[in-house]
């Protein structure tokens, strides 16, 4: 049985009123949870709205993305579960630069030996955690979103969240990556400069990190939509970009927040383009 990982709780009484201000999920539970074969050979783990995922195949394990800092315990918790072992992960893959997705990397990079590949538009992001582009200042979501989830308020007022700057990175260069599962690497742009999502065909799933999300964060929405202003650079160009998941033709598409997609990546994007930018 897989055990949730507690962690600090805000003390902050503001927070605790954009607690009350959300509905389901129950902000008093605390989320860590792996979900084996979402996609053929792909688990994914939920840490309190962040989704990252472990990728298997013969040669060892990819892991894309690195959740939050207390992500780590949920880390060994799943190769238990997984019987696997730190060392039989081979790389590990950030789809962007965002503080919600490095949580273990610099862990994983400097304990284990394990590789960090992210895009080189992404890359000051890696070493400047709490620094952002967004379009809409996200104060403005704390006062007005009172969906917002508890993340959130958590995320500005809890500096425990805050990962490690990630000292040295990969910079991904090529189209398909030598690494388990063999990822085509997918450019899309506008969430963040350097965001890539990871096209893994022969499993017929995308993992989209942020590109598209099927829960927003900012604003407590569960629908096909691209992250609210309050932490996307470029919403055009998130837009944009949505093209590219779409050519995959995918039927899964894993998402950086947010319940799996299985119904083909074009009907989400199709949605999502729908709802546009908020
Ligand atoms: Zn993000
Ligand atoms: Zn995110």
């Amino acid at each position: 049985m897989y055990r949730p990982v507690p962690h600090r709780a805000p003390a902050d009484g503001d927070v605790e009123s954009l607690r009350r201000g959300w509905s389901p999920p129950n902000p008093n539970e605390e989320v860590a949870m792996l979900r084996t074969n979402v996609a053929d050979g792909i688990h994914c783990v939920e840490d309190s709205y962040v989704n990252w995922f472990i990728v298997e195949d013969d040669s060892g394990l990819t892991v894309v993305d690195a959740g939050l800092p207390t992500s780590w315990e949920s880390l060994l918790q799943a190769l238990s579960e997984l019987d696997r072992r730190l060392r039989d992960i081979k790389a590990l893959l950030l789809t962007h630069g965002h503080f919600d997705h490095l949580g273990f990397a610099e862990r994983l990079r400097s304990h284990v030996g394990v590789p960090v590949y992210i895009h080189d538009n992404d890359i000051p992001l890696t070493r400047h955690p709490r620094q952002y582009g967004r379009d809409r200042p996200l104060t403005w979501y704390l006062l007005t979103q009172f969906k917002a989830l508890p993340m959130v308020a958590e995320f500005a007022k809890n500096r425990a969240w805050w990962p490690r700057p990630v000292e040295q990175v990969h910079r991904i260069r090529e189209t398909t990556l030598s690494v388990p599962g063999a990822p085509r690497v997918l450019f899309t742009p506008g969430h963040t400069l350097g965001h890539c999502a990871f096209h893994f065909p022969e499993r017929d799933t995308v993992v989209a990190g942020d590109a598209v999300v099927t829960l927003d964060p900012y604003r407590g929405t569960r629908r096909p939509q691209i992250v609210s202003r309050a932490a996307t650079v470029d919403p055009e160009r998130a837009l944009r970009s949505l093209d590219v998941l779409a050519d995959t033709g995918a039927r899964t598409v894993l998402t950086g927040h947010g319940a799996a997609w299985t119904e083909g990546v074009e009907r989400l994007v199709e949605s999502a383009l729908q709802h546009g930018s908020s």
